[in-house]
């Protein structure tokens, strides 16, 4: 395995077992553990030419830097959850929300775009009742 398969092959795999949107500095620290040396911008271009093939898809995140996630995850609609305390995101599988009942009258809705944000249930423990 040359070394830019074996960098491709440890940002996949890092993404495959958090098993969450990780951001560039969370892919980068999973896969030096593979690849140690990796650099930030080689994590970067990796991530980009897997998103170019269609193995990987970034989630724009407002107020956020983007995180990536697997094609197979993100095939199935979803949203997600940004932890204020440590800012990781998280997949909030499924959709219950009605967003058609509260459009005006007379519009539809094509889409929509909903981030929740609040504490982890790591973080949430760890400052218990504050
Ligand atoms: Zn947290
Ligand atoms: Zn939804």
């Amino acid at each position: 395995m040359n070394r830019n398969t074996a960098q491709r092959e440890a940002i996949r795999r890092s993404l495959q077992e958090a098993g969450r949107p990780l951001s560039a500095v969370e892919v980068l620290e999973l896969a030096q553990r593979d690849v140690p040396g990796l650099g930030v911008a080689t994590v970067y271009r990796t991530i980009k030419t897997l998103i170019e093939d269609g193995t990987l898809i970034a989630v724009p995140l407002p107020g956020s830097s983007d995180r990536y996630e697997h094609r197979d995850a993100a095939s199935l609609h979803h949203h997600h959850f940004i932890c204020n305390d440590c800012g990781r995101a998280f997949d909030v599988p499924g959709c219950s929300m009605a967003f058609q009942g509260m459009a005006p009258p007379g519009f539809v809705v094509s889409g929509h775009d909903v981030v929740l944000y609040g504490r982890c249930d790591r973080c949430n423990q760890g400052s218990n009742g504050s």
